[in-house]
């Protein structure tokens, strides 16, 4: 079966004093239900939040990587640096990422090989624009980024990666994509996966939303049948705000 999982995307929040009071507010939270729980904290605070979370069962994941092993590459982090401070999951192609940093699927799947090859797990990123939605041309655009990152991998790499369809409209706007939209393009990019490798690795891979998902409405689309979780932004920068989402399935 697929895992349910929520993992906070922290953004360019939160300097050491804030990561340490929102880690201590998160362990105050309960848990009901099955998800994994991760939360991508800046890099800098990265060791601290593994090292205050060892004992619980939130995962510490960062929000990007440089795919180049090492060498003079200033002001970027590779994939040994991360391990080195136990993080084993990282989240690639964020639309911020490619919209500000000119990130393209051709230099991404370079990150996603290096990410494999150094055992870690990818949360892939992906989604249209509003303009693309508007023309209709949505799941075009979906299905062309999934293929060039990542359709040059073997079925086998999937048990290592974890997809996040973001609609560019939907994040940070307070507009949501409505459970339906969000249901409908999950089971087009299982299609495009099934078409490609088949339904057992289909259906394997979990695919999670992402794109103003707010305590209110997180019941809801997470009941539909090809959600398998979120990525929340700004609602993961509240304690409690993130575990009642953590608590939607
Ligand atoms: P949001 O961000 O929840 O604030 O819309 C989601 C994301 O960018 O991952």
């Amino acid at each position: 079966m697929r895992k349910n999982i929520v993992a906070g995307n922290w953004k360019m929040n939160n300097d050491l004093a804030m990561t340490e009071s929102l880690i201590t507010e998160l362990k105050k939270q309960s848990q009901t239900s099955n998800a994994e729980v991760m939360i991508a904290p800046t890099f800098t605070n990265l060791w601290h939040a593994f090292e205050a979370l060892r004992q619980s069962n939130i995962e510490v994941i960062a929000q990007n990587m440089h795919f180049a092993e090492s060498g003079a590459y200033t002001g970027e982090i590779s994939a040994d640096m991360l391990k080195s401070v136990g993080v084993q999951t990282v989240i690639l192609g964020h639309s911020e990422r490619r919209a500000y940093f000119n990130e393209t699927d051709d230099l991404l799947a370079k990150k996603v090989d290096a990410a494999l090859k150094n055992n870690m797990r990818v949360i892939f990123c992906f989604g249209e624009e509003l303009a693309d939605r508007k023309s209709g041309k949505e799941e075009t655009v979906v299905e062309a980024q999934i293929k060039h990152a990542l359709f040059h991998l073997q079925a086998d790499a999937f048990k290592h990666i974890i997809l996040a369809y973001e609609p560019v409209w939907a994040i940070g706007t307070g507009e949501t994509a409505s459970p339906e939209q969000a249901q409908d393009m999950h089971a087009f990019i299982r299609k495009t996966l099934s078409k490609k490798y088949g339904d057992e690795t289909a259906n394997t891979v979990s695919i999670l939303y992402g794109g103003s998902v707010k305590p209110g409405n997180a019941k809801e689309i997470f009941s539909k049948p090809d959600v398998d979780g979120g990525l929340i932004g700004g609602a993961a920068l509240n304690a409690e705000d993130f575990y009642s989402i953590v608590n939607a399935f």
